[in-house]
């Protein structure tokens, strides 16, 4: 007699048989008692959870000729037919392999007729989820007002994939995975019935591999007898399903907890050279660290994790050298491994590549951490300087003083602002966090402790609070000496003001600002010059040029070109001249420009502020900032 596998000869055959689907089959056997059984059926579920197990079931109970309450007999001619798939009332199709119209048409065509032993003909679909879109359409009508003597059973993977209109038409329901428990306690009566002589441990090794599929786990036990006789050792349970070894396992994620990035490749050496799976020793390692989340999560917890009793220790101990923000980030880089080991033929680069970022995991400082280290921090430096300063700025345009490279005070700011083709404008730049270089916490904190004692150093002489003088106020006949005008340029032109509210400087006067355009358009480079020139008279013989930072760029051959534009442009000759002493006096084109358009961004951020999310925000996320904003 040729071997039956185990799959088959142990396949349920009464409701009772079917482990992990109780609640189906206690509605199904209720509606075959009050007769009030559906036309059609979805049975849905992962594989081998009991849907077909469930559908020859239910077809026998409605056709068994001697039903044992509401189970069949499984001994009378119909349920042996059935059983036997011999029943010519009785069709089993698969979608995968008969998923064209024409099958669906040949079904519709077949179900008129009356069954010709049975008191239904039931047609099961499995993977009813392949079928094409038009067949799906085809059987609409037929499952919706089907002859009395025809019931449908739709089995499928995949539900989703199932469209609306079937769904609504069948009464549905979904197979669960069979709970780690109930598949023991049956593969241990079915090791005693088939006489083997498997340890506990084996048997939970493939009751776990199998995922709450029965199916895949009585194969699993068929394929480990079959190599190892009916006396397998747990390492050869291991070796036949390749699965890796708990203590290698375990071994392995200590190594990248502590951080010992060689002792975890030897560790994965091993277990690579065992011949282990590498996709099971990453659905291992996902389950090992999910379940290490769960139990910092639940302090201790593992009733819901599903853990052997052996392995619950070792799970306390590794618990220790870790923290969730670590697991959580080990999780992510294993999903993204799962993700290239599906692409890639290169399945072992990719997880040595992993481990060796698994093994550089850092845990990631929270926003409140960090803001509580800013403000200890901020209580540090301002114990140690005696005289009180100006605190941190907590606007971002006055945190750019203390960016290195790009404050406005760098004298080579001007000297790019002047070379650039097109007039500068204030661009609202993204967070000053984002532009630092520097890549540490500590790094940062440490740039921003040295900048804030720097300026306390300094004490009143220069500083954000010189800027609330706005440079108008200064007489124009006011001598200056060079010193004293160095240090003015650098805490009061426009370019350094915060978004505080300043007075409206001078505009500039209209015909000035339409000779700079002109200029602009006939010699853009000059153009951009002359926006940081102050106005000149332009009713007067010699124009002289004065410019709040005198460029280096404006050269004998600009002042030549100029002139003749001047000359187009006032429609007589102009002589121009280079005045290059220092003067304050008067508003740049471009400062007044840059004037307007912070006004403007103050202007959006107080609109801002007034948006009740935005108001909700900035009181739920304390040291919040407003800035960037957009206009939709
Ligand atoms: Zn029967």
């Amino acid at each position: 007699m040729s071997y039956v596998v185990l799959a088959r000869k142990l396949r349920p055959q009464r409701f009772s048989d079917l482990i992990g689907q109780e609640v189906i089959a206690q509605i199904l056997q209720n509606a075959i008692r009050s007769n009030r059984v559906a036309h059609a059926f979805l049975f849905s579920g992962s594989r081998g959870v009991g849907k077909t197990s469930a559908a020859r079931i239910l077809t026998k109970a409605l056709n068994c000729l001697e039903p044992d309450n509401v189970d069949p007999c499984n001994a009378c001619e119909n349920c042996l037919e059935i059983s036997s798939n011999a029943s010519a009332d009785v069709y089993e199709i698969d979608a995968a392999s008969n998923r064209g119209i024409e099958n669906i048409r040949e079904l519709r065509e077949n179900v008129k007729y009356a069954p010709a032993r049975c008191r239904y003909k039931v047609y099961i679909i499995d993977e009813a989820h392949m079928l094409t879109l038009e067949s799906f359409n085809a059987l609409l009508k037929t499952l919706e007002e089907p002859p009395n003597h025809v019931k449908f059973i739709l089995a499928t993977t995949d539900p989703h994939k199932v469209p609306v209109t079937i769904l609504s038409r069948c009464q549905r329901y979904d197979f669960q995975r069979i709970p780690l428990p109930q598949m023991l306690e049956f593969l241990n009566q079915a090791a005693v019935q088939e006489n083997l002589q498997l340890s506990q441990k084996s048997l939970e090794l493939i009751a776990r591999h199998a995922t709450g599929g029965m199916r895949d786990a009585l194969t699993s036990l068929d394929q480990v007898l079959s190599f190892a006789g009916e006396q397998a050792s747990e390492s050869e349970v291991r070796q036949i399903l390749g699965i890796a070894d708990a203590s290698m396992r375990f071994q392995l994620l200590e190594c990248l907890f502590r951080k010992q990035l060689g002792s975890a490749m030897q560790a994965f050496q091993e277990i690579y050279q065992h011949g282990f799976d590498l996709q099971e020793l990453l659905q291992e390692l996902l389950q090992s660290v999910k379940t290490l989340s769960l139990y910092l999560a639940l302090s201790g917890d593992l009733s819901f994790a599903e853990v052997a009793e052996d392995e619950q220790e070792q799970y306390c101990q590794l618990a220790s050298l870790t923290t969730q923000g670590e697991l959580q980030q080990m999780f992510h880089l294993l999903m993204q491994l799962e993700e290239q080991m599906k692409r890639s033929v290169h399945a072992r680069i990719c997880f040595e590549m992993t481990l060796l970022q698994l093994a550089s995991v850092q845990p990631l400082v929270g926003v409140k951490d960090m803001l509580q280290q800013i403000r200890t921090l901020r209580q540090e430096v301002d114990g140690r300087v005696d005289s009180p300063g100006p605190v941190l700025a907590k606007t971002r345009d006055q945190s750019n003083q203390f960016q290195p490279t790009k404050s406005p005070t760098n004298p080579s700011f001007y000297a790019s602002a002047a070379n650039v083709a097109s007039p500068p404008h204030v661009v609202e730049e993204p967070p000053v966090s984002s532009e630092l270089p520097i890549e540490s916490f500590e790094e940062r904190a440490s740039v921003a402790k040295t900048a804030i004692q720097r300026l306390k150093a300094k004490g009143s002489g220069t500083g954000l609070e010189q800027k609330k003088t706005p440079n108008f106020g200064i007489e124009p006949q006011q001598s200056l000496k060079p010193t004293e005008f160095r240090e003015r340029k650098s805490s009061e032109s426009w370019l350094e003001v915060g978004s505080e509210q300043r007075d409206e400087p001078e505009e500039p006067p209209l015909n000035w600002q339409e000779f700079v355009q002109f200029v602009h358009n006939r010699a853009s480079v000059i153009g951009t010059l002359l926006r940081t020139a102050l106005p000149v008279d332009l009713q007067a013989d010699v124009w002289r040029l004065r410019f709040r930072h005198p460029p280096d760029l404006f050269n004998k051959e600009h002042q030549a070109k100029l002139e003749q534009l001047a000359q187009e442009f006032a429609g007589r000759s102009v002589d121009i001249q280079r005045d290059d002493q220092p003067t304050i006096e008067g508003t740049t084109l471009q400062e007044y420009d840059q004037w307007k358009n912070q006004e403007l961004k103050r202007q959006r951020e107080s609109q801002a502020r007034e948006d009740a999310q935005v108001k909700d925000i900035l009181q739920i996320f304390a040291g919040s900032e407003v800035y960037d904003i957009e206009l939709h």
